[in-house]
């Protein structure tokens, strides 16, 4: 049995809303193992994506123990937690936030440069990475010259980049139509797999949840 490279315990979030108080995680536990990829399963306004946030060390405000290879992140500072997450993690959105000014290849090359890659390496792995996702073709194109379904490569491509141990995708097909959503979804997960990379993937689509290794579903503020 691998080692979790993901362990969450206690973790609790709530927000404050118009003298409201909204418990959206209440006392969460959750593992993930070193090449494991695990669907998030919940309706919207479940918390699918305050627990992304959490665990991409986007966003404090949470009590509890979130461990990333070992690492308390609670007890990192703020520079710690950026080297944690440039280092470890890697991130899809549902909208692909690709920087518009960078053609597709410059977009996954600037992660790397970031990381200490010289500019050659980079250059190599972006060309590698968008050519295994199909766009050998599309290197030098913008983001806005790119289909949905080619921007969220690009996007998973960028998120691959730096050989992250975890990727944290929050809906990362959830703006495709069903056909391209499949598509790209599989190319996700082949990609991850043969990286052996380990997936944490928010959705609430259960075809796309029944491809990944484990499904937890995200209910009152607890995994089932
Ligand atoms: P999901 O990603 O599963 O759709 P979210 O994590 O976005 O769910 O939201 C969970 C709940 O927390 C929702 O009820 C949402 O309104 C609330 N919420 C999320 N972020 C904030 C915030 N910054 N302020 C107030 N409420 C929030
Ligand atoms: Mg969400």
């Amino acid at each position: 049995m691998q080692a979790a490279i993901l362990s969450v315990r206690g973790l609790k979030r709530s927000f404050q809303q118009g003298g409201v108080t909204i418990n959206v995680l209440r006392g969460l536990d959750l593992d993930v193992r070193a090449g494991e990829i695990v669907a998030l399963l919940g309706p919207s306004g479940s918390g699918k994506s305050t627990l992304l946030q959490a665990v991409g060390l986007l966003e404090g405000g949470f009590e509890g123990s979130i461990r990333i290879e070992g690492e308390e992140a609670a007890s990192l500072d703020n520079d710690g937690r950026t080297r944690l997450r440039r280092d470890a993690l890697g991130f899809v959105y549902q909208f692909h936030h690709l920087l518009p000014d960078f053609s597709a290849l410059e977009n996954v090359v600037l992660p790397q440069l970031i990381k200490g890659a010289t500019d050659a390496e980079a250059r190599d792995r972006a060309a590698s990475l968008l050519t295994t996702l199909g766009l050998a073709e599309r290197l030098t194109h913008r983001p806005s010259k790119l289909s949905g379904g080619e921007q969220q490569r690009v996007a998973v491509a960028r998120a691959l980049a730096n050989r992250p141990l975890l990727v944290l995708a929050d809906e990362p097909t959830g703006n495709l139509d069903e056909k391209t959503a499949d598509i790209v979804f599989a190319e996700f997960l082949q990609l991850v797999r043969g990286e052996g990379s380990a997936a944490l993937v928010a959705t609430h689509n259960e075809r796309i949840a029944a491809k990944m290794d484990r499904i937890l579903h995200l209910h009152e503020g607890h995994l089932e």
